[in-house]
C-alpha cells in the first residue's frame, strides 16, 4: 500500500497537516521534499474521504545566523536580527530577506500543485496570537527547562526564560536572553557574546513580552503551531527525528508545557545534489525554484515520491540524472494505463503515479497513455538542425500527436534546451558541422575513409528510416569492412561532428536528411564527385 494511504487509513476525524521553513536563503531542492510529501498525505487524507486543512509557516522571526553565512548568502550587518525585519538582497524588490527568499520558494509550490493556506511567524506574533503560548512557556519555565535536560541534555540556568526578545535597541533577536518575568514585563540582556556569529548591543531593560516584541526559542515555537493551527499530522527531515533531537524536543513541549498530544510524525529522508547535502546553493542546481523552473510538476512531484518517505534521494542535475527520471517517469505513466512495460515495477506504481499528477483531478488512466517521446531522444532531436521534431516524434508513435501530446512534447523540448544549456553533461550536447567537413575529420585513417565510402554506397540502395535500421546498418558495414565498430562509429562523429564520440550514431543518422548524409559520407570518404574513386571495398555478398 501506497505510504501516504496507509496513513490516511490510520488516522480519523478532521485533520490538520502542517509544514514550515526558515527562509533564510536560497532554499534548498530537498525542502520540496517535505512540500510534496505533505500534499500527498493531503491528498491521501482527502480521498478517505475525510476533511483536512493544509497549512504551511514561514519562520521569518527566525534570525539570520551562522548557517545564511555558511551559504555565502548572510549580511554581516545583519547577522542576528530576525529575517522579516532585514532588506531584501540588492535588486530584489521584496519587503525583505524573508520575503524575497520565502517568495521564490513559494512560487515552486503552485508549480507542484501544493496550495496550503500560508501563515506568517511575524505577523501571528504581531497580532498577539501566540501571546498564550508566550506567557504559558514565562510561567512554566521550569518545566521548559526540564524537558531540555530530559530531552536533550541541554541543562539551562535557573534564570533562564525561554523567550527571545527582540532587542528593541539593535533589533537583534539571536542575541538576547530573558532572565526574569513579573508577570507582565521581562527582563532581557542583549549580550555582546551570546553566539558566535552576532553581537548584541550590550543593553538591558524590562519589556512587554506580548505582541510581537518577542519570540519563542524553536521548539516551542513549533508547538505553538502546532496548538494554534490543531495540527494533527507533520512529517519532518530525519535530522530533526532523532532520539534527543529537535521534534522529540517539541513533542515533549506540547505534553508537558502546553498540555496536549503532538501530532503524528513522519520521518523522511534528505535530497543530497550530487552527493553533497547542500543547506542552500544557487546556481548549482541544488535551489528548489531552479528545479521548478527546469523540471514540469508532475516530473518534480514523482522525483520526490517515487520513493518511500525513508529513502534518500540523490540528485544531480548535472549527470544523467534527469534523463533517467523522465524514462522512470514514462515507464510508470505506462504502467498506470495498463500498458506494457520492461523491468520490475514497484507494488504501488499506480498509486505513486496519481499522486504525482499536478492536477489532483487528473484521470490516471488517460495521463499515463497519452505518448511521451524519451526525453534523450527529444534533448537528442533539439540538437539536429532543420528536423521538425513535432513531425518525427509523430512519425515514432506511428499517429499525429494529440493536444496534450504535443504539450508534452514541448514541455521536454523546453526543458531539453535548457538541460543542454545549463546543466548536461558534455556528452549530451553536440553542435552538428553543417558546413562543410569538419577539419578534424584529417584524422579519419584510410580503413575509416573506405568505411564511410561503403556506408554511401549501402545508403544508395537502401536508407534506413529509423535509428534502430541505422545502427544495425552501421555495424552491419563495419563488420564487412572488418572495422572494429568503436572505430567504425568514430568516423561517423568525426565526419559529421568533428569529435570523436557523440550520441546513438544510428539517431544521429535518421535524424538527417538524407542527400545531407550521403553528400558527407561521401566527402568524408574522400570521394565528392563519384568520379575519382578511390574504390572503396564494396562489401559484397549482396546483389
Ligand atoms: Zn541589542
Amino acid at each position: 500500500m501506497f505510504w501516504a494511504d496507509e496513513l490516511a487509513g490510520a488516522v480519523s476525524g478532521p485533520q490538520v497537516v502542517n509544514d514550515s521553513k526558515t527562509p533564510s536563503g536560497t532554499i534548498h531542492v530537498g525542502a520540496l521534499r517535505g512540500v510534496v510529501i505533505h500534499d500527498a498525505i493531503v491528498r491521501a487524507v482527502q480521498a478517505a474521504g475525510r476533511e483536512v486543512r493544509f497549512v504551511y509557516g514561514i519562520d521569518d522571526l527566525d534570525p539570520m545566523d551562522a548557517q545564511t553565512l555558511a551559504a555565502r548568502e548572510g549580511r554581516l550587518e545583519d547577522m542576528g536580527k530576525p529575517l522579516a525585519h532585514i532588506a531584501p538582497p540588492a535588486g530584489s524588490t521584496a519587503s525583505s530577506w524573508a520575503e524575497h527568499f520565502a517568495g521564490q520558494f513559494l512560487a515552486a509550490f503552485a508549480h507542484v500543485g501544493a496550495h496550503p493556506e500560508l501563515y506568517r511567524m511575524s505577523r501571528l506574533y504581531a497580532e498577539g496570537a501566540f501571546d498564550g503560548f508566550v506567557r504559558a512557556a514565562l510561567e512554566r519555565a521550569a518545566d521548559v527547562r526540564r524537558v531540555y535536560l530530559e530531552v536533550s541534555r541541554s541543562r539551562k540556568a535557573d534564570d533562564w526564560f525561554p523567550l527571545q526578545v527582540i532587542c528593541p535597541h539593535c533589533g537583534k533577536v539571536g542575541t538576547t536572553v530573558v532572565d526574569s518575568w513579573n508577570g507582565s514585563e521581562v527582563h532581557y540582556r542583549c549580550e555582546r557574546d551570546l553566539v558566535a556569529w552576532a553581537h548584541g548591543c550590550g543593553r538591558d531593560g524590562w519589556i512587554s513580552p506580548f505582541g510581537g516584541n518577542a519570540k519563542l526559542p524553536w521548539n516551542l515555537d513549533w508547538a505553538a503551531q502546532w496548538r494554534h493551527f490543531g495540527v494533527t499530522i507533520e512529517a519532518c527531515g530525519k535530522d530533526l527525528s532523532t532520539a534527543g533531537g529537535s521534534r522529540e524536543r517539541s513533542d515533549a513541549l506540547a505534553r508537558q508545557v502546553f498540555g496536549f498530544e503532538p501530532p503524528i510524525n513522519l520521518a523522511y529522508e534528505f535530497v543530497t545534489v550530487a552527493g553533497r547535502k547542500m543547506k542552500s546553493s544557487a546556481g548549482t542546481g541544488a535551489a528548489a525554484h531552479e528545479m521548478a523552473e527546469l523540471l514540469p510538476g508532475d516530473v518534480l512531484r514523482f522525483m520526490m515520491l517515487r520513493h518511500r518517505p525513508r529513502h534518500a534521494i540523490d540528485f544531480d542535475p548535472s549527470g544523467d540524472t534527469i534523463p533517467r527520471l523522465f524514462d522512470e517517469y514514462d515507464r510508470i505513466a505506462r504502467a498506470a494505463a495498463r500498458l506494457e512495460v520492461r523491468g520490475e515495477l514497484p507494488p504501488d506504481a499506480d498509486a505513486i503515479f496519481r499522486a504525482s499528477l499536478v492536477d489532483p483531478g487528473a484521470d490516471p488512466l488517460i495521463e499515463g497513455a497519452r505518448y511521451r517521446p524519451s526525453f534523450s531522444r527529444v534533448a537528442f532531436l533539439v540538437q539536429v538542425p532543420g528536423v521538425d521534431v513535432a513531425n518525427r516524434v509523430a512519425a515514432e508513435k506511428g499517429a499525429p500527436l494529440d493536444d496534450a501530446e504535443r504539450g508534452i512534447l514541448a514541455e521536454r523540448a523546453a526543458v531539453a534546451r535548457r538541460w543542454l544549456a545549463d546543466y548536461a553533461p558534455a556528452e549530451a550536447r553536440f553542435a552538428m558541422r553543417e558546413d562543410g567537413l569538419p577539419s578534424e575529420a584529417r584524422a579519419l585513417s584510410a580503413e575509416q575513409r573506405l568505411f564511410l565510402g561503403a556506408l554511401a554506397i549501402r545508403l544508395e540502395r537502401d536508407g534506413p528510416s529509423e535509428g534502430d535500421g541505422w545502427q544495425a546498418m552501421i555495424f552491419d558495414v563495419a563488420q564487412q569492412g572488418s572495422l572494429p565498430a568503436a572505430r567504425a562509429f568514430a568516423a561517423i562523429y568525426l565526419a559529421f561532428l568533428g569529435r570523436p564520440s557523440g550520441p546513438r550514431a544510428g539517431w544521429l543518422l535518421a535524424s538527417l536528411e538524407r542527400e545531407f548524409v550521403l553528400a558527407r559520407l561521401r566527402e568524408a570518404a574522400g570521394w565528392d564527385s563519384g568520379a575519382d574513386v578511390v574504390a572503396p571495398a564494396t562489401p559484397g555478398g549482396q546483389p
